[in-house]
């Protein structure tokens, strides 16, 4: 069996993260990406753009974490938003900071991320085993004894025998870049907990979707999440219209709490306020103005004064109303389109699953993780970071950061069992 002294298994955000604060502590790293190329997800986060980090401060920044920011907290203050910023300005990434305080390279690739990681793992002399799977982990008085790893091209099975491991292979979220659940299987298999996993960050689908919406923008929009008649949830912001439903940021922001309510076979719904900024009797009467001063007769044409072109027709026929005529009980009509405008309704069916969520919401169970090293409660070399715990956050930068803060504390934790053995007389 081959001696290693850490083996980082997964080579996304928080595996590259927690192998350079490894190596950065003095401990010789082994990186073991399943894949054949590392960085995979890293390469398609923001859209290519890659939103690496958020820059609001711990109060404002820990009420995006879900679901115990408190866990979280002293990864983030041992490796902070700052000190990603940093971090990557002395591996010579340059970053921007834009609007919401979300920040990405200023050369606007998320490529070039991925490369200055990799650069700083050469020059720090970590081991990357490309196309190796790691297919299991075994475990001698209460520690991991060995990780066995098969070379995904070859087929051949090799035993490692590490002073200490960390398990960063993601969620469940886009598969195909790599992240599919084995860590989560093998963390099983140790004895750790598994909090039931469920997609977030990810799209809606409302009954009887109209999609004359597809490729509508909506900007400044307030939405409401019901179950029944209780509301959930309130967000303000961006939405877009989709072929998979309703996305965009606040579409996204929903979605945690939509998508469990669905799985728990509950019934709900949203509801858009599409004029926010003003209240139902004022809208009336702006409404009622604009009707007599431009002798307004169609309600289509009214739609048109205050909805996006796109708009109109989806929720003209959502008001089921008999004709577009204001001539008859204009006041009726114009109480039915205010409520509407304030309040548009759409029960919500289905969400897109893992192949497109952004993220995994649950994973190993934080009360199995100390949360000040990372360290596993059961297995005294045993680490966890990134996706594959039970934390995740909203868009904005927030998950990424929660790989990179637990990435770094797993790495720099491992580092000093090493530092502790070779200590000893
Ligand atoms: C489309 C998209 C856009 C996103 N955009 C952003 C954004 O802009 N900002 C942001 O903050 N967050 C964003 N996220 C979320 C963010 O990318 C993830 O939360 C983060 O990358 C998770 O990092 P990770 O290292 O924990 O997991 P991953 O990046 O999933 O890496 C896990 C790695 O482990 C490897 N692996 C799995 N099993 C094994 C095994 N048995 N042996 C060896 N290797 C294995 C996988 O191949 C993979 O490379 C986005 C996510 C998606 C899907």
């Amino acid at each position: 069996m081959e001696r290693r002294e850490i083996i980082v298994i997964g080579g996304g955000a928080a595996g590259i993260m927690a192998s350079i604060s490894a190596a950065r502590s003095g401990a010789q790293v082994t990186l073991v990406e399943k894949m054949e190329r590392l960085g995979r997800k890293l390469r398609i986060t923001g859209k290519g753009r890659c939103n690496i980090t958020n820059t609001k401060p711990w109060r404002e920044f820990s009420t995006h974490i879900h679901p115990k920011n408190n866990f979280f907290k002293h990864s983030f203050y041992s490796f902070s938003n700052t000190d990603t910023i940093s971090l990557f300005d002395s591996i010579g990434l340059t970053t921007i900071v834009e609007r919401g305080d979300r920040v990405f390279p200023a050369s606007g690739l998320a490529s070039d991320v991925v490369t200055s990681l990799q650069e700083e793992l050469s020059r720090l002399n970590v081991e990357v085993l490309l196309n190796s799977m790691v297919i299991d982990i075994v475990t001698k008085s209460e520690s991991v004894s060995e990780v066995l790893i098969e070379d995904r091209l070859s087929g051949v099975r090799r035993g490692f025998k590490p002073v200490a491991v960390i398990i960063a292979t993601g969620g469940l979220s886009y598969p195909l870049t790599g992240s599919d659940g084995d860590g989560h299987r093998i963390a099983q298999r140790l004895g750790h907990k598994i909090v039931e996993c469920h997609p977030s960050l990810t799209a809606l689908m409302p009954e009887n979707y109209n999609t004359a919406l597809e490729g509508l923008q909506l900007k400044n929009t307030e939405i409401s999440l019901w179950v029944g008649k209780d509301l959930i949830q309130q967000e303000m912001g961006d939405l877009d219209f989709t072929n998979n439903g309703i996305e965009g940021s606040i579409g996204y922001k929903i979605s945690r709490k939509a998508v469990k309510c669905l799985i728990n076979g509950n019934r709900c719904s949203v509801s858009l306020d599409l004029k926010p900024a003003v209240d139902p009797y004022l809208l009336k009467e702006r409404i009622k103005r604009e009707v007599q001063q431009l002798n307004v007769k169609s309600l289509r044409y009214l739609l048109k004064k205050l909805l996006p072109s796109q708009a109109v027709e989806p929720f003209f026929s959502s008001l089921n109303l008999k004709n577009d005529s204001l001539k008859l009980s204009q006041d009726e009509t114009i109480d039915i389109l205010v409520t509407s405008l304030k309040c548009w309704k759409m029960e919500i069916v289905s969400f897109t699953s893992y192949e497109r969520a952004v993220i995994t919401a649950g994973g190993i169970s934080l009360d199995e993780i100390v949360s000040k090293n990372m360290k596993s409660r059961m297995l005294s070399n045993l680490f966890f970071a990134g996706e594959i715990i039970d934390l995740d956050g909203d868009t904005g930068g927030y998950n990424l950061q929660i790989a990179f803060s637990t990435g770094y504390t797993a790495g720099r934790e491992a580092a000093s069992l090493i530092l502790k053995k070779t200590e000893l007389p």
